[in-house]
């Protein structure tokens, strides 16, 4: 277990160490024990780095743990499809769930913990406290998808003071997730730095994701139109330019049904005025078939 971390930070040789499954709370806490977490290396005083994931892993979810291996001394990836971020007309049962595939994931890119609790662990029966994400939980996502951000950011609290990461990594895929995980850590005074990470693209921009599985050779050319419209937004210069340009993308193609498509402060999630100077978040969501795809990029305006 006592690897000698390399200047970089990380183990020389992170294969020589086994990956540690915990699946249950119990398992867990014998994990960080096992990885002599609170006793052992740190990288600029970072011992572990945690990567929250609903699993079905891909070149996304690997760029995460690169750069959760980038600032701590050990990373911990959690798999756990939540239930409480799912509405009842949603995909929960039939989100892909690959766990020996995501393992071997984890194993490649040297993942020291991998924390998979069942929904009974991570939930009592009779549960009645969460986190409310307040009024930015129901605008943009929140207004489609209610509760929903409530829910993550339940689940990522509980994450937190299971796991007690002091950094952890999220990507900026799902932007509004990402301020309010922001948001809630300023809110609460968690102990634990909050890492955005970069959208990962195929080579003809369709940002990856785990529901991306679900598309049909059709669904995927039309869902193409996302990130054709975030680019077309992206060349303009004042937001009811940007707007306009990436809404006539989405409307060019029939098969979408476009569920918002925003330009935003990016820690508040508010609509940005016409005076708007600095950056802004373009986002959109549509449906494609049966899949909700969402997908967003940066921009700076003068
Ligand atoms: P998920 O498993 O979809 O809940 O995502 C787990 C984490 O991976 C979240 O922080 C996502 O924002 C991030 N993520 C998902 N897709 C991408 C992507 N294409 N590029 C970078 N990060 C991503």
């Amino acid at each position: 277990m006592n690897v000698a971390p390399s200047p970089a930070g990380r183990p020389e040789h992170p294969r020589e160490v086994p990956l540690i499954v915990a699946d249950d709370r119990a398992g867990l806490l014998k994990a960080r024990e096992a990885l002599g977490i609170g006793a052992g290396a740190s990288v600029g005083g970072s011992a572990l780095a945690l990567v929250p994931t609903m699993g079905a892993l891909h070149e996304g979810h690997r760029s995460l743990i690169r750069l959760a291996r980038q600032r701590a001394a050990h990373v911990a990836v959690s798999v756990f499809v939540n239930p409480l971020q799912f509405g009842p007309n949603e995909d929960f049962s039939r989100y892909p769930r690959t766990f020996d595939a995501d393992l071997e994931v984890c194993a490649a890119e040297g993942v020291d913990l991998v924390f998979a609790p069942s929904v009974e662990d991570m939930y009592l029966p009779d549960r009645q406290v969460g986190v409310s994400a307040g009024r930015m939980g129901s605008i943009v996502e929140g207004e489609f998808r209610p509760g929903h951000l409530d829910g993550m950011l339940t689940v990522v609290l509980k994450l937190f003071n299971l796991v007690q990461p002091d950094v952890a990594v999220f990507g900026q895929k799902d932007a509004q997730q990402l301020a309010m995980i922001r948001r809630m850590v300023a809110d609460l005074n968690l102990p634990v730095s909050v890492v955005g990470a970069p959208t990962v693209r195929e080579p003809d921009g369709l940002a990856l994701s785990s529901r991306n599985r679900y598309l049909s050779p059709e669904d995927r050319v039309a869902a193409l139109a996302l990130s054709r419209a975030l680019h077309a937004g992206a060349g303009q210069r004042t937001p009811a330019e940007i707007r306009r340009d990436a809404l006539a993308v989405l409307a060019a193609e029939p098969s979408l049904a476009v569920d918002y498509l925003v330009l935003v402060d990016p820690a508040t999630f508010t609509e940005v005025g016409d005076g708007h100077t600095g950056e802004a978040v373009l986002a959109v969501a549509a449906r494609v078939g049966s899949t909700r795809l969402i997908d967003n990029v940066t921009l700076t305006l003068h």
